[in-house]
């Protein structure tokens, strides 16, 4: 295996999945509202990606680009650079799905739109549920229903394997001791700012594997709000750390997740950065460095959902 591509991972279903993925969110606007999706700049991006090596695409039917994925996908294998069978493809069910009933008939959604006839895995993308795709009104939909759901799915072969996002640590017991299926991923924000220790340690101990979303945080300016805590990508002692193994900040901070045992999935539309993102199977931080790097850690979110905050199932 060339340097550049990450190892995989047997999750607790037997898959495997790669333990470096790619992700493909346009993110929010000012106004917390999602940035539109108004040209073809992911499909690009996940074309460069898979030829830059990246060969698990992370979506979600909410990011309103499935359909974008999905040609670039296709694309790639029809061109017979990479088999579908090389490739790791999450999506994501939406609250306005978790009716047990809805589940199975939004993933064949998702499929169609991605033109996949499976997934690799399929994450309930919030224990929260709502009415509409917008963030309100809330119904009481129990996620252990939802899970049923999600079980049907794995059992149609429609998804390869199922898993939660954005669950609490009390959550993730509750769906662990309720169900015979067990989650096999557990998607949460991990960054510097907040690295998740005890979520880590549950899934540790249970055999779940932790994916690591908005992994550089608020490293970079452009998306640090005025109350984020330090570090920015131009902090001295990051670049002193960078420069030590011939690295940048960005690399560094993607490989010390990765040495935490997490899976990051940065997201990027720009090729140089693509390519470098996935550059970090060549190196390994040491103890001081490790350590330095674990005092970032304050429980600070960037992803907060403030405003599902009203519902039963708010998470954080
Ligand atoms: P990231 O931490 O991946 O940051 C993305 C931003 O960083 C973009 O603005 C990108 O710019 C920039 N960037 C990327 N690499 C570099 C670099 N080397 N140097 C400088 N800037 C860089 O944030 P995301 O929130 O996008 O998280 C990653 C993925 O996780 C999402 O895309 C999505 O797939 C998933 N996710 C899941 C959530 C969930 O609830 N399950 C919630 C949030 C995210 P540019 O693109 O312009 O290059």
């Amino acid at each position: 295996i060339p340097a550049c591509k990450a190892p995989s991972y047997r999750l607790n279903d037997g898959n495997h999945m790669p333990r470096f993925g790619f992700g493909t969110w346009l993110g929010l606007d000012k106004d917390e509202l999602p940035i539109p999706v108004m040209d073809d700049s992911v499909q690009k991006a996940v074309e460069l990606a898979i030829d830059a090596g990246y060969r698990h695409i992370d979506t979600a039917s909410s990011y309103d680009d499935e359909d974008q994925v999905g040609r670039a996908v296709n694309r790639k294998i029809a061109e017979g650079a990479v088999k579908r069978e090389d490739l790791y493809i999450t999506t994501k069910l939406w609250n306005d799905k978790h009716a047990r009933e809805a589940v199975v008939p939004a993933l064949r959604e998702s499929l169609h739109k991605l033109n996949l006839t499976y997934v690799d895995l399929y994450l309930i993308h919030f224990p929260v549920a709502t009415k509409t795709k917008a963030y309100k009104p809330f119904v009481k939909i129990d996620y252990l229903e939802t899970w049923q759901g999600m079980v049907e799915a794995k059992v149609l072969g429609l998804a390869k394997s199922i898993g939660v996002c954005n669950f609490n640590l009390t959550q993730m017991e509750r769906l662990w001791t309720s169900s015979d299926v067990k989650p096999a991923v557990l998607q949460i924000e991990t960054n510097l700012n907040i690295q998740q220790p005890e979520l880590r340690e549950y899934c540790h101990n249970n055999d779940i594997a932790v994916m690591g979303y908005t992994p550089f945080g608020s490293l970079f300016p452009s998306r640090a709000r005025p109350d984020a805590p330090p570090p920015r990508v131009d902090d001295p002692s990051l670049q002193a750390i960078a420069q030590k193994y011939n690295k940048t900040v960005p690399q560094v901070v993607l490989r010390y997740l990765f040495e935490l045992g997490v899976t990051p999935i940065p997201k990027s539309v720009t090729k140089s950065r693509i390519e470098g993102n996935l550059d970090i199977f060549n190196f390994q931080l040491d103890e001081f460095d490790r350590q330095h790097l674990q005092t970032y850690h304050s429980n600070y979110r960037v992803v907060d959902v403030k405003f599902f905050s009203e519902s039963t199932y708010y998470p954080f």
